[in-house]
């Protein structure tokens, strides 16, 4: 279980992180808002603007999902959303259930992983999987 400072410091980490995600996504919640401002402004089409808004928030919401970047977002969101949650449950490794290394949460802290099975993950996937890698040799927690 994580520390007090420990936790706040991921918080902060998963807080940085998820505004440099938005920000190389290129301010989509901005774009809302000003379109929200502009159908204020116009009276007499405020249902088309209204519908037209609701469309484009939905293509955004689309095209979020379809980037690394966005995906990112949303893993960070999560994960966020774990550490409010259930702080005592964060940061264990979701194949082992141990402690992730501090050292890797702060490097990413949305991890679900321990490095030891972020590289068996990775090695998996990449080589096709090695069937003396295969699961069924979970370790008892
Ligand atoms: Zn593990």
């Amino acid at each position: 279980m994580l520390q007090e400072n420990e936790r706040s410091l991921i918080e902060k980490r998963l807080l940085d992180e998820r505004k440099r995600a938005q920000d190389s996504i290129g301010h989509f919640d901005e774009l809302s808002d000003e379109l929200r401002d502009r159908t204020g402004e116009l009276s007499g089409m405020d249902q088309h603007m209204a519908d037209y808004a609701t469309e484009q928030h939905e293509q955004e919401k689309q095209f979020l999902m379809a980037s690394v970047e966005g995906r990112r977002l949303y893993a960070l969101d999560e994960a966020l959303e774990r550490l409010y949650k259930e702080p005592e449950q964060f940061g264990l490794c979701d194949v082992c259930g141990k402690q992730i290394e501090m050292a890797r949460l702060e490097v990413i802290p949305e991890t679900r992983l321990c490095a030891e099975h972020a590289i068996a993950r990775d090695e998996a996937s990449d080589a096709d999987a090695d069937p003396r890698e295969a699961d069924g040799t979970a370790h008892p927690a």
